[in-house]
């Protein structure tokens, strides 16, 4: 066979090209694709097999074998060389493919006459499409240049099938099938709505190109382009040396001699710039999601990103690719921060990222939002498409994309439902969360924006138990000045309408880092420089917040509350430096509050066993539950497959509870918990039952939380916990849940 020139693959590039230009249907296309291969490449046979879904591939067109087996041969994803191209993502070749491991013998093709066998996935950046075959009845290995020549034909074939040149065939499907991913539970509640891609992908109209010089000036003054912008990144003055060294790991992709001369082969066989871009981006992917490596796994992101940039250097196709948002928005993104989900708002009706964590801020953000999220959803950004159908289901953590009707419809009896439970709720709004033997729990919601504000008359909260005001930090580009702050918290207490609010102080640090602060270079950020810790460090943050607060109460009753307080001097400190700042008012002529409340969260175990004056000191303790739960099991908050091994109703830690609760009745300090697991029906019963008496929680759960009170006798719920702890349970949730389940339904 004669060597094959990049002259002879650019030739074959250009007539696919006009196959594709003419108007024909799907399944012609294909065949002619076929034969048009089989012959460039001087093979006898040439097929094209493609996923049915997401497991089956079928043979969808073929030069060569048998026609009639043409949608009919099938084969699951690593079954025969077919279905180990497709699964490995990688190409087989072999000059005997029967005696080849994993051959599969169909003989409804006759393919056993052949005995040589290239295959090459179809993919367009991971997302496997189907799989490119070529077969000679000569024994031989076919030559590296065959190779690539083949996998530009696949890149091509990848590139036209995203544009939608098959139709209705074959692979027309793509991008239209429904798709369900089973991910995370982020945010409970369900919407429907329409895909907005946080990072849209930049769409490659112009795979083939005819002039290869051409495509080299224009890459290689892209990858200029990106150079330069790498670099500029690394100037910045902010940067700490972790953030350094990744961002050198960065610069050195970006400078890569091989990624550029690889681009630059792929063109000279034919590519356009940006189809090449993305041939390297697949072949990169690939090869590192067979990494375990998690340093590894992380420069994959990095190349993607670097990949992604250069496709928008090239293509003009900034992040802003001039689509309009659509209505009942739900946002898909690999993952997003706080203040970019902020900047959302409202607006979005659901959340789906590939990443995240529950415990994370835009977790949180998405809770405040009240919009339901979903984490852990993998390759959703590859999937879907800006304005697809999509229903995210936040209490199964699941979400259907371009789901069929009969799912959608029992998706919108789901949320009728819901709507209709939430009436129920609405009916017990004025009434008390009392449970059947006559206890009273005082349910208060936890706020961070303005926006959440109205939900306290909604949702019937006594008050707002956390007011994050990290939040007004982390969505500003600058350090929000004092009469900013003061403006806003005096709109919070009037829209509060008399009812108290627990201003927390600024909790930054571990995961929550204000874009205008010098990051930290901390190995374990939450157990680092945090909240509290850094308001005394740098006083001048803390004492501008406390002012802003004094000025905002207008005379008004004010309750501040200091995060991660870890031991008692650090509560004296905090303290004073509240009543230096009161006295300074005064002296300065401002009305002071009338009353005001100082409070600690507590959030570190040590804090639980702080001497009698801590606890006769402060006027009130909330429970941060979320960093207290960390600390306690030794669990990071932010890591999923650790953060779920340890159940909030494991017997160590209500135990824990009630000493807490214990030593506050001593003195008697107000308690309440504010964490996540408050707004949990069951977990906030168990916390009742250990004595607890006030829950801060997001405003959804009030609802939930109080009729699940109003129907329990809460002495038989401490007697189901006493059966646990008497019978050595880990966890007291199986004995109250099958308690609960016993009990009337209202
Ligand atoms: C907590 O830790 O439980 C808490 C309420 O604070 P945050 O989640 O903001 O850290
Ligand atoms: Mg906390």
């Amino acid at each position: 066979m004669p060597e094959r020139s990049e002259g002879d693959s650019r030739k074959l590039l250009r007539r696919l090209r006009d196959v594709l230009a003419t108007p024909a249907k799907g399944q012609v296309r294909l065949d002619r694709i076929t034969h048009l291969i089989a012959d460039s490449m001087r093979t006898e046979v040439c097929s094209i097999y493609l996923f049915r879904d997401a497991e089956t591939l079928e043979l969808c067109a073929t030069e060569g074998l048998k026609k009639a087996a043409v949608h009919k041969t099938r084969m699951k994803l690593g079954e025969g060389l077919v279905g180990r191209v497709a699964k490995a993502g990688l190409p087989v070749n072999t000059a005997d493919a029967p005696s080849e491991k994993g051959f599969r013998y169909m003989p409804e093709t006759g393919e056993e006459l052949y005995s040589s066998f290239l295959g090459v996935p179809i993919q367009r950046v991971g997302e496997k499409l189907g799989v490119l075959v070529v077969q000679s009845k000569s024994a031989r290995r076919y030559s590296e240049d065959e190779i690539e020549a083949l996998d530009v034909v696949a890149m091509v074939l990848a590139e036209m099938t995203e544009l939608g040149a098959f139709g209705g065939d074959g692979l027309g499907a793509l991008h239209k099938q429904p798709v369900l991913f089973r991910g995370t539970t982020g945010q409970e509640g369900a919407a429907e709505g329409r895909v907005w891609l946080h990072e849209p992908r930049v769409v490659v109209t112009n795979p083939v190109a005819d002039d290869p010089l051409t495509e080299i000036d224009r890459i290689r003054a892209a990858v200029g382009v990106l150079r330069v912008s790498v670099d500029d990144l690394l100037e910045a003055e902010s940067l700490d040396k972790d953030q350094k060294a990744v961002l050198e790991a960065y610069r050195m992709f970006a400078h890569s001699r091989g990624w550029l001369r690889r681009m630059e082969e792929d063109i000279q066989r034919g590519l356009s710039a940006e189809a090449a871009v993305e041939k390297e981006q697949s072949a990169a992917r690939n090869r590192l999601e067979q990494v375990p490596d998690a340093y590894l796994r992380d420069r994959l992101h990095d190349l993607d990103d670097l990949s992604n940039r250069l496709l928008r250097i090239l293509t003009g196709q900034g992040k802003d690719t001039g689509a309009t948002m659509p209505e009942n928005p739900v946002l898909v993104a690999r993952n997003i921060g706080p203040a970019e989900l902020l900047d959302y708002g409202r607006k979005l009706k659901g959340v789906v990222l590939e990443e995240g964590s529950v415990g994370s801020h835009a977790a949180i953000v998405a809770r405040a939002l009240a919009i339901p999220l979903v984490i852990h959803a993998e390759r959703i950004t590859t999937e879907a498409l800006n304005g697809d159908a999509i229903l995210v289901d936040g209490d199964q953590g699941v979400v259907h994309l371009r789901p069929e009707e009969t799912v959608a419809r029992s998706f919108r009896d789901k949320i009728a439902m819901q709507a209709a439970a939430q009436t129920r709720y609405a009916s017990l709004r004025d009434l008390p969360a009392t449970t059947r033997d006559g206890v009273t729990v005082a349910l208060h919601m936890n706020a961070g924006l303005m926006a959440d504000l109205p939900s306290l008359v909604g949702s019937g909260a006594e008050g707002v138990g956390l007011f994050r005001t990290e939040l007004q930090f982390l969505i500003r580009n600058q350090m929000p000045r004092r009469d900013e702050l003061a403006q806003l918290y005096s709109r919070v207490m009037d829209a509060a309408q008399g009812r108290p609010v627990a201003f927390r102080t600024l909790d930054i640090g571990s995961d929550k880092v204000l874009p205008y602060m010098k990051p930290q270079d901390e190995p374990n950020p939450a157990m680092g420089w945090r909240a509290i810790r850094v308001g005394l460090d740098k006083p001048g943050v803390l004492r501008m917040q406390l002012q802003a607060l004094i000025r905002a109460a207008k005379g008004r009753p004010l309750t501040v509350m200091f995060p991660f307080i870890t031991e008692f001097s650090e509560f004296i400190e905090a303290r004073s430096a509240t009543l230096r700042e009161l006295h300074r008012e005064k002296s300065l002529g401002h009305a002071v509050p009338e009353r005001l409340e100082i409070g600690a969260m507590l959030e570190t175990p040590s804090l639980a066993y702080a001497p009698q004056a801590f606890f006769d000191m402060t006027d009130f303790i909330s429970i941060g539950g979320n960093d207290l739960k960390q600390f306690f099991f030794a669990a990071d908050r932010e890591n999923e497959r650790v953060r779920k091994r340890y159940d909030t109703l494991n017997l160590s830690f209500l135990s824990f509870l009630e000493q807490i609760v214990s030593r506050c009745a001593a003195s008697n300090t107000r308690l309440s918990f504010c964490g996540e697991d408050a707004g949990r029906p069951v977990e906030a019963l168990a916390f009742a039952a250990m004595g607890l008496r006030v829950l801060s929680m997001r405003p959804a759960s009030i609802g939930p939380v109080k009729a699940l009170l109003r129907r329990v006798d809460l002495g038989q719920a401490r007697a189901v916990i006493e059966e646990a702890r008497a019978a050595g349970d880990s966890s007291v949730r199986a004995r109250l849940m099958e308690w609960l389940a016993a009990q009337p339904a209202s």
